[in-house]
């Protein structure tokens, strides 16, 4: 609490200095000064998008072009504040427009098409330009002054600054995070990944926008070349990772000496410019990966070594205010009827082919509450896209999922994890940066109901504790070994309170010891009477866990029954000798 008042004195404090500036400063230091300001917006909203998820967007400058010309266009007809709502509004709907279409690639795809979306924008604007409004530029009126935009700027700055903060300390924070370190591990932790990262990109894109229609002024005259300049976009992308896109507070640490520095080479070398830019970029990637950020937090480590981080980004607060306006999973329905008449999960005749390849044929079992099931069958026979099935990464050509009497066919893999299916992966899947408790709040924070702050923070340790790595809570998840991030998954899917578990070779890769450790830990699962879905090849595991097993080869189900009966069948063991074909 004092540690938010002094904060909250500092802020007003350096506020307040920044807009006496203009008051007192020359007219080249306020030019300095709104460069400095705006491409710290720009840089600052950026990274709120692209920093988490790892989505590079090089549409900037289309975003900052758009609200450029909804002041050229509307600047005079409109009243100020309905202007920069306007030009906000025009933001998002083109953010939404266009992150329903892109944001589903990734990687190099997104940052093409983020490119080229710019230019097109940039095209359609030039043929209305000059086909329909027939002049290539358009003067601007509104009367802003220099020292006006400078406080327009700063005090579009500080509502960045503040929406920010609410968003990186809120679930909708925390989730990008998870979709930035793995998308797949996001939907199964009930995360609603599009819309996570549309409404980020739609914000991001709306802060770029009113940049762009406070800036418009300044220029006198614009024209789409001014106003959609792609140079933008890739100074924004070297400040932000300059300065360090993982903390709200990392662009400004990037813009501010990067825009002296292009401010000072563009004066004295402007032939050489794209060069340095280039070159800023290269050192950036090969020696400051985290950026100015990474460096302050690589000695603030080793000066209080020993203390472990905690997680500082949960904060009530935020996640009332942005919490709500993103998510708020219901409470999903508790089971009325006896356990005996509602299977924990039917499947009905599923299948899924990939191309040829019939990996599931035909497959329909039913689990009891509180059974154990055995998913075995040998290499390649479709039992991880039987849990794929079931989890909803991948969608049935035909058949049928129901889950507590609830049909979950075509729901997405979000919607079914909050419905209590949790799952591991077969080849381990934890949230590498982020620490042992973060990953397992991650678990939390989604599921329906969700839990946040202190009450996720204490469940976090509490389950750490019971997969036995109650001392290990606060280090990075890719700091562990094998069996510990195998346990860390198992805390993760725990934290969902899941009806249904599934297990993907959970106990693969074990040595004789800690595969008792693992068995011991399942075992006290099915005490507790938690469903679970085992797909595995230790056998003893097999005999020792499961009430019943589902026996799969090429696809096809060959056999269901006891552990004992089934490892028995002839047809079982000639399958598992690899000479099914005789
Ligand atoms: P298991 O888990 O029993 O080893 P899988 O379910 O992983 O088997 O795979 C069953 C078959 O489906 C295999 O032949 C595998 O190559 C194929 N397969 C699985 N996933 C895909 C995919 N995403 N695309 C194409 N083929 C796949
Ligand atoms: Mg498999």
């Amino acid at each position: 609490m004092l540690r938010a008042v002094a904060y909250g004195v500092i802020g007003i404090a350096v506020v307040g200095a920044l807009a006496v500036i203009p008051v007192v400063a020359s007219g080249y230091e306020i030019a300095l000064g709104i460069s400095l300001l705006y491409f710290t917006i720009l840089a600052t909203a950026w990274a709120l998008f692209s920093g988490p998820t790892h989505y590079i967007s090089l549409a900037t400058a289309a975003f900052f072009g758009i609200g450029a010309y909804t002041t050229a266009v509307l600047g005079e007809v409109l009243p100020w504040p309905l202007l920069m709502l306007s030009a906000a509004a025009i933001g998002i709907v083109i953010a939404l427009f266009v992150g329903l279409s892109t944001l589903r690639l990734s990687g190099i795809y997104f940052v093409i098409f983020t490119f080229g979306l710019a230019e097109l924008i940039r095209q359609l604007v030039t043929y209305y330009e000059v086909n329909i409004h027939r002049s290539v530029g358009r003067y601007i009126f509104t009367g802003s002054t220099q020292a006006g935009i400078y406080w327009q700027l700063l005090g579009l700055g500080v509502l960045l600054a503040i929406v920010g903060w609410l968003i990186t300390h809120s679930r909708l924070g925390l989730a990008l995070r998870v979709i930035g370190e793995d998308e797949t591990v996001a939907k199964h932790v009930g995360i609603d990944t599009t819309k996570a990262k549309l409404a980020l990109f739609a914000i991001a894109s709306a802060f770029m926008a009113v940049t762009g229609a406070i800036m418009a002024p300044r220029w006198t005259y614009i024209d789409p070349a001014i106003s959609f300049n792609p140079v933008i976009s890739f100074e924004v992308v070297i400040m932000a990772l300059f300065g360090g896109a993982g903390k709200l507070y990392g662009p400004l640490l990037g813009a501010v000496p990067l825009v002296l520095l292009f401010d000072f080479l563009t004066a004295k070398f402007p032939n050489y410019f794209s060069i340095f830019l280039g070159l800023t970029f290269i050192v950036i990637v090969y020696f400051l990966p985290r950026g100015v950020v990474g460096l302050l937090e690589q000695s603030l480590a080793r000066l209080r070594s020993g203390a472990g981080p905690r997680p500082h980004y949960m904060s009530e607060g935020g996640e009332a205010l942005i919490g709500r306006l993103w998510s708020r999973p219901k409470r999903r329905a508790v089971l009325k009827a006896s356990p005996d008449t509602v299977p924990a999960i039917e499947a009905k005749h599923l299948r899924k082919a990939f191309g040829g390849l019939v990996a599931v044929d035909d497959i329909g079992f039913t689990i009891k509450r509180g059974e154990i099931l055995g998913l075995i069958g040998p290499n390649g026979s479709g039992k991880t896209t039987v849990l794929n099935l079931i989890s909803g990464a991948l969608k049935p050509d035909a058949g049928e999922l129901i889950l507590n009497g609830t049909p979950i066919t075509h729901l997405p893999p979000h919607r079914i994890a909050q419905l209590g299916v949790a799952r591991t992966f077969q080849l381990v899947r934890v949230l590498g940066s982020l620490t042992c408790v973060e990953n397992v709040i991650a678990g939390l924070a989604f599921r329906a109901p969700p839990l946040w702050g202190e009450a996720a923070e204490r469940a976090a340790r509490t389950l750490l504790v019971r997969v036995g790595l109650g001392d290990k809570t606060d280090m990075p998840a890719d700091q562990l070994t094998y069996i510990d991030q195998k346990r860390l998954e198992l805390a993760r899917a725990l934290a969902l309170e899941p009806d249904l578990l599934l297990l993907d070779e959970w106990l693969a890769g074990l040595n004789p010891s800690e595969l008792q450790d693992g068995i011991a830990l399942v075992k006290m699962l099915r005490d507790e009477g938690l469903t679970i879905v085992i797909v595995e090849h230790v056998m003893d595991a097999i005999r020792s866990l499961c009430d019943r097993c589902v026996v799969m080869n090429t696809g096809r189900k060959i056999a269901e029954g006891t552990p004992a009966t089934v490892l028995a069948d002839r047809e079982v063991v000639r399958a598992y000798l690899g000479d099914s074909d005789a």
